[in-house]
């Protein structure tokens, strides 16, 4: 048999942990998956195709949490592959993966319940971080018998509660500092989004940034962001911090190829220098209707603002896009810091990361960084700034100063 599981086999018959079972054809992609989905007590089974992945599941299936199959392989593909566990009535949970548009996917989607197979849902390539960790998240919920006791990932709030709540301020952003390691100093942060729900408390981005990004109304958020940080920034300024301040753009808004003026007329109002604001964009974006993402780039960049790619190394097009756009910030995703220490192909990626954004002539930043160990790692391989919880996590602008003073 060739497929290549992570455990030896002798192992992975001895015991009864959970496991998640990878199908990818492309070896570099799934070495990827392998170090975001990895998570203590979850063994990952590899396949790199439909034929291996049934073997797998046929031997593992009283095992398996979740499947994560990609839809175009050699052999078998996700399709036959969805059908064929379908037939094989042991309801798992399948979510699938694909670097075809998200309409192309939901049509799959359809076709793989109407073969009764339970989906989580599908997802686009490469997977974001916090993506794959909601994954994770939904897959253990899945797996565990008191899963309906528990709402968190499900609240499934509208588009109109959410658009009701930007209205209402309710949603602010938290600041994260970025960490100088040169200079042993917070030299910015990065503004993330949480609403504060009257009664459901504090809600995270992934609640609420998805539905608004399938509507209509994401770029009011963002303008709310950006408004609301660059007032602080102001403030901050004036009390004697002067910080750079970070933005995540969504993929979609580069569609519209008026916004990088838009944002621009947000920042001039608010009197901040164009040079003190970061826009932070995932590596899938540019890909996506590359025309006006390009147009849009180029033009954030003409008015001299910073930007960076997002969860960098999750992309398969990283220096195809490095070539097209200026940026001027690389991104290490979070998922690859945190396995570093215990995974060589990991820290294999973030040294090569490093060591492209030096040649490139671009800042380094790594993010999710937790532990010392991790800091002293990047600070030898030469990373730039760091961003994590062992320097700070996301709190809130009165808070956040505080900190810089504290
Ligand atoms: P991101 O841009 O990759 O942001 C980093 C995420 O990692 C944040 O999650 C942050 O809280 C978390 N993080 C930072 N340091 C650590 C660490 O040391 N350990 C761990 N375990 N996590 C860490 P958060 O705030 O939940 O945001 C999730 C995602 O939501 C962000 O990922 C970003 O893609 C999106 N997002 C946040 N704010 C906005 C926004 O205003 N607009 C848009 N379009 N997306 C946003
Ligand atoms: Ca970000
Ligand atoms: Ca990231």
């Amino acid at each position: 048999m060739h497929s290549t599981t992570s455990l030896s086999t002798d192992m992975a018959l001895d015991n009864d942990r959970q496991c998640i079972l990878l199908v990818e054809d492309d070896d570099f992609q799934r070495q990827i998956l392998v170090s975001q989905l990895s998570a203590e007590d979850i063994d990952i089974l590899e396949a790199s195709n439909g034929q291996e992945a049934l073997e797998l599941v046929e031997r593992f299936s009283h095992r398996i949490i979740l499947i994560l199959c990609d839809l175009d392989m050699p052999v078998m593909d996700g399709m036959e592959f969805a059908r064929h566990i379908g037939s094989l009535d042991l309801s798992l949970n399948l979510a699938l993966l694909s670097a075809s548009d998200s309409s192309m996917l939901s049509s799959v989607d359809t076709m793989c319940r109407a073969y009764g197979v339970k989906t989580l849902g599908t997802f686009e390539k490469p997977l974001a971080m916090d993506r794959a960790n909601a994954l994770l998240e939904l897959a253990l919920e899945a797996a565990s018998p008191k899963c309906f006791l528990r709402g968190k990932a499900s609240l499934g709030f509208s588009e109109n509660e959410i658009v009701s709540g930007l209205t209402k301020g309710e949603i602010q952003p938290f600041f994260q500092a970025k960490y100088d390691l040169e200079t042993n100093q917070i030299v910015g942060a990065e503004a993330l989004c949480r609403w504060m729900h009257p009664t459901h408390g504090i809600q995270s981005p992934l609640a609420f940034v998805p539905v608004l990004e399938q509507g209509q109304h994401i770029d009011t958020l963002t303008f709310s962001m950006l408004r609301q940080a660059t007032q602080y920034q102001k403030q901050w300024s004036v009390r004697g911090e002067e910080l750079s301040i970070a933005i995540n753009l969504s993929t979609v808004s580069l569609k519209d190829s008026s916004f990088a003026d838009k944002l621009f007329d947000v920042v001039a109002e608010s009197g901040i220098p164009p040079d003190k604001i970061v826009f932070e964009v995932t590596e899938t974006a540019a890909m996506q209707d590359i025309a006006p993402a390009l147009e849009n780039l180029a033009r954030l960049r003409i008015r001299g603002f910073g930007l960076s790619i997002d969860d960098f190394g999750t992309g398969f097009a990283s220096m195809e896009q490095l070539g097209r756009i200026a940026f001027t910030e690389l991104k290490i995703d979070r998922g690859f810091v945190s396995t570093m220490l215990a995974r060589k192909e990991s820290q294999a990626i973030v040294e090569a990361s490093i060591s492209m954004a030096r040649t490139l002539g671009l800042r380094s930043v790594a993010e999710g960084v937790e532990s010392a160990d991790e800091m002293a790692m990047l600070r030898e391989l030469g990373c730039d700034h760091v961003q994590g919880y062992l320097i700070g996590k996301p709190v809130d602008a009165d808070t956040f100063f505080d900190s810089l003073r504290g």
